[in-house]
C-alpha cells in the first residue's frame, strides 16, 4: 500500500520531516498524484507559495454541459498534470 505525504513543503527542503515515508516532501520532488491530493485538501500546503490550477473545460458539439478536460497545477518553474489523479475525491466542474 502506497504511503502517503501529510504536507508538501518549500522546493529544495530538506527537514526532517521531508525525510519520512509518512511525512512531507519538497515541492519539486512532489509527483502528480501527491498535487492532485493536495488540491482535493488532503495534503497540506505548506510550499510558501500560491499554485495556479489551468482548468481546461471542453464543450461538446452537441451538449450544454461543459466537462473537465485537463487540469493542470503550476508553481511557476513546474507544471503537474493531475487530470487522471483527481478521482472522485475533487469533482472540479467548471464553473459555467
Ligand atoms: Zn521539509
Amino acid at each position: 500500500m502506497r504511503i502517503h505525504k501529510t504536507a508538501v513543503h518549500p522546493p529544495g527542503c530538506g527537514c526532517n520531516n521531508c525525510h519520512r515515508d509518512d511525512g512531507s516532501v519538497p515541492l519539486d520532488q512532489a509527483d502528480a498524484p501527491t498535487v492532485a491530493r493536495m488540491m482535493s485538501g488532503a495534503i497540506r500546503n505548506l510550499t510558501g507559495r500560491d499554485l495556479r490550477v489551468v482548468v481546461t473545460a471542453k464543450l461538446g458539439r452537441d451538449s450544454s454541459d461543459a466537462t473537465t478536460d485537463r487540469v493542470e497545477v503550476s508553481d511557476g518553474a513546474r507544471t503537474w498534470d493531475v487530470t487522471d489523479h483527481l478521482g472522485a475525491a475533487l469533482s472540479f466542474d467548471p464553473p459555467f
